[in-house]
């Protein structure tokens, strides 16, 4: 399969699979069986990462890339005498870009049921000024669950809870100008640039310098994804994760973005140069970057006492936390960045 056409398949596969952080046990599962489909061995650990390992010639080092599976998403806080839930957020983003927004609630009996977020003021032909000038904070807005449901009795009876996760409509659309439009691209368009890497790693049997683990992180929304687990032969860790562009901001939605220093300070200037040198060796396009208020993986992994050199590169992701975007060319930059540092 063309590489194009694979990283539509995985974008498509992972985008589908509901992952707020703190519930990734689905899209552990289908990692486990992706992952086992391409005969590389890999191990879960009990916080329900997953690692998997392609040896390289020496086996001694390892160089160790993380892209994380957890995306944000909300908790039901409240069942209200209406019928309704208020929520706590999971992850940081703005209320009003899942303002409407379809969404699934998963109770913790595995049932799934459907809902829209809605503003406590949700109709001009009420509220009027009201509806406009109301205060797009958290506690603003509740769940009305698609259930004849009126009090919470009712809810209760679903057996919906306070502590159930809400997951929301990812609205995947892939343009015929290869934009990708959707919730999620952070980080799901790293985990799938990692898939269509290890695939290409096998189906051409690409040799590697140094053994490579794939890290697939699911805290990192909220801070800790890769603070364990970390394999010990690690001695450069590659956190993959969006790009920042946007106004003031150097990298697109075109280039693999190399970030130089993001809120936890400068990543290892040597490895960054070495990936600057593989782009520019390669005719691969890229752009280095500051993100102003950004962690990683890599921050999770150092302040955990990882002793590696430590870099962030990633497709570029527009409205990051919002309705983002990129274009496939950022992802398949990204891809050959990595292929190419790894080979041989
Ligand atoms: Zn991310």
């Amino acid at each position: 399969m063309e590489n194009t056409c694979m990283i539509k398949k995985y974008l498509n596969e992972v985008l589908s699979i509901p992952s707020p952080t703190g519930y990734t046990k689905e899209i552990l599962e289908y990692l486990k069986k992706e992952i086992g489909s391409m005969n590389v061995d890999y191990k879960v650990g009990n916080k329900g990462m997953l690692i998997a390992t392609i040896e390289g010639e020496d086996n001694n080092k390892a160089t160790t890339l993380s892209a994380h599976i957890d995306t944000l998403g909300a908790i039901v806080k409240e069942v209200k005498g209406n019928g309704r839930l208020s929520v706590s957020q999971l992850g940081g983003y703005m209320m009003n870009t899942v303002e409407g927004e379809n969404c699934l609630i998963h109770t913790r009996e595995g049932k799934k049921y459907e809902g829209t977020l809605q503003t406590i003021k949700p109709s001009v032909h009420i509220h009027a000024n009201d509806a406009r000038e109301l205060p797009r904070e958290c506690k603003n807005y509740e769940i009305v669950i698609d259930e004849e449901v009126f009090t919470k009795d009712d809810v209760q009876k679903l057996g919906i809870e306070v502590g159930d996760i809400v997951s929301f409509d990812t609205r995947t659309r892939i343009t015929e100008s290869n934009f990708v439009k959707s919730r999620y691209l952070d980080d799901k368009a790293s985990v799938s640039a990692l898939l269509t890497v290890m695939r290409n790693i096998k189906e051409n049997n690409i040799k590697l310098k140094n053994t490579v683990n794939f890290y697939f992180s699911n805290y990192e929304e909220v801070g800790h994804g890769s603070s364990s687990f970390i394999p010990n032969n690690t001695t450069e860790f590659i956190a993959v994760d969006m790009g920042c562009p946007g106004d003031g901001q150097n990298s697109t939605e075109y280039d693999v973005c190399i970030c130089a220093k993001d809120s936890n300070g400068p990543y290892d200037y040597e490895l960054t140069n070495t990936l600057i040198e593989v782009c520019k060796k390669n005719s691969i396009g890229y752009k280095v970057d500051i993100y102003p208020s950004y962690g990683s993986d890599a921050a999770a992994a150092l302040k955990a006492g990882m002793d590696a050199k430590f870099a962030l590169i990633g497709p570029g992701v527009f409205a990051s936390h919002g309705y983002e975007r990129t274009h496939i060319k950022s992802i398949d930059q990204t891809i050959k960045l990595i292929i190419n540092h790894i080979q041989k």
